[in-house]
């Protein structure tokens, strides 16, 4: 309190220009940050659900489905309440879920499908292994599963899934597919018709290079049918896609308030998705994956997940032994800007997570990290034998 009895305010924030080479959230475009800057408009308002038409129109493509073939449309809240959404929505209490986890966001998965009061099965695989599809086939043999769900690309580890295996999995569960496509979308193809899924949800700040706060989400037509044939409505309201779709369909009615930013944010943010190409920017992952690898090898580091079932916009590495992982991480952030992640769950403490995400993927990116990481590794006495930039440049020439 000021003499006069005002309480003062703090200073206006003023927040450091960071490179984002963690697990999320990743850097932010100029033209996605100046899109948050135009007016606000009401949800209602004839441009705004023009906008929203259009998000639409951008999302079929980038999920691999056919415009109006199932539904499409941005949850507000980030990637989990896209996993909560298809989970809380396909499933009803008593009904059985068969999920894999391989990492931190599975489990999560099968926590969420538990808390929606379904039966969950859960086949389990090691953190760094490929999701255990022999396990499920033989889980799937039993039959009466509701769902089954699966994360494509596993943010904990570092590890991809192959998608191809499941729809006939899932057929011979009775299973509807559900995928967490939060680290892939955008990063690398997803192609929900494709591989027969029939939920998928997304969210903003991985490789599609937007800040955190929407969860994009594909339903396929016979997710639809689920939905409707319900005994009762979804437990959740505000992620209740049933009313959801009175807003984002032609009757426009009222649920909640729209965040209108996030969507001018994401609008903007799918809008250089689509200028880049979705083969162009996958190759870009790709490609600048690639160098951080073969670099990240040079500086005498070990990948965590071999190179069949690795991810390319996210990479584990493992710490070597008697480097401080975390000291690591701080100097990176206070010396060199550059923000990676630690381990979760059982890699806690035991790998770095390195994201080339949206905007951060480029080879550009992969050098700044891996000079900065030199130089942070060299300051704790580790010996680097190669030169972390030649190699990857070789790898991508
Ligand atoms: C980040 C992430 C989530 C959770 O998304 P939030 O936006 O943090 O809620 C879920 N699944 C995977 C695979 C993720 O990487």
């Amino acid at each position: 309190m000021s003499a006069t009895g005002q309480f003062l305010p703090p200073p206006p924030l003023d927040p450091p220009e960071r490179l984002l080479l963690g697990p999320g959230p990743s850097p932010v475009p100029r033209e996605v940050l100046a899109a948050f800057a135009r007016p606000t408009l009401g949800h209602l308002d004839p441009h705004f659900l023009r906008a929203m038409d259009e998000l639409r129109a951008m999302l079929w493509p980038l999920f691999g489905a056919r415009a109006g073939n199932g539904r499409v449309l941005a949850l507000s809240a980030t990637g989990s309440a896209g996993m909560e959404a298809a989970l809380v929505n396909l499933l009803e209490p008593g009904q059985r879920a068969l999920v894999a986890a391989h990492g931190v966001f599975g489990a999560r998965m099968a926590e969420v499908a538990r808390r929606a009061r379904a039966e969950v099965t859960v086949v389990q695989s090691e953190f760094t292994e490929a999701p255990d599809m022999e396990g499920l086939e033989r889980e799937a043999k039993k039959g009466g599963y509701a769902v089954l769900g699966i994360v494509h690309a596993e943010t904990s580890t570092g590890v991809l899934a192959d998608l191809s295996p499941l729809r006939t999995i899932a057929d011979r569960a009775g299973a509807l597919l559900v995928v967490d496509a939060v680290t892939s979308l955008g990063g690398l193809p997803v192609e929900v018709e494709r591989h027969g899924i029939d939920a998928c949800y997304s969210a903003t700040q991985k490789c599609l290079s937007c800040p955190p706060g929407l969860a994009p989400l594909y339903l396929s037509p016979r997710a639809l049918d689920r939905i409707a044939q319900r005994a009762a409505p979804a437990q959740s309201w505000y992620l209740d896609l049933a009313l959801l779709e009175g807003y984002w369909g032609t009757d426009r009615a009222y649920h909640h308030t729209a965040p209108i930013q996030m969507i001018y944010g994401l609008h903007e943010a799918l809008r250089q998705v689509h200028l880049e190409g979705l083969d162009a920017r996958f190759a870009r992952h790709r490609v600048a994956a690639l160098a951080l690898w073969a670099g990240l090898e040079a500086l005498g580091l070990e990948l965590a997940v071999p190179l069949a079932r690795r991810l390319p916009p996210l990479t584990a590495v493992r710490v070597p032994a008697g480097i401080d992982e975390a000291a690591v991480r701080r100097r990176l952030l206070e010396t060199h800007n550059i923000e990676i992640g630690g381990g979760l769950g059982s890699l806690k403490g035991r790998v770095w997570r390195i994201g080339l995400m949206g905007t951060g993927a480029t080879l550009s990116t992969a050098e700044r990290c891996l000079s900065a990481l030199a130089e942070c590794l060299t300051q704790q006495g580790h010996t680097v034998p190669a030169d972390p930039i030649a190699a990857a440049r070789a790898a991508v020439r």
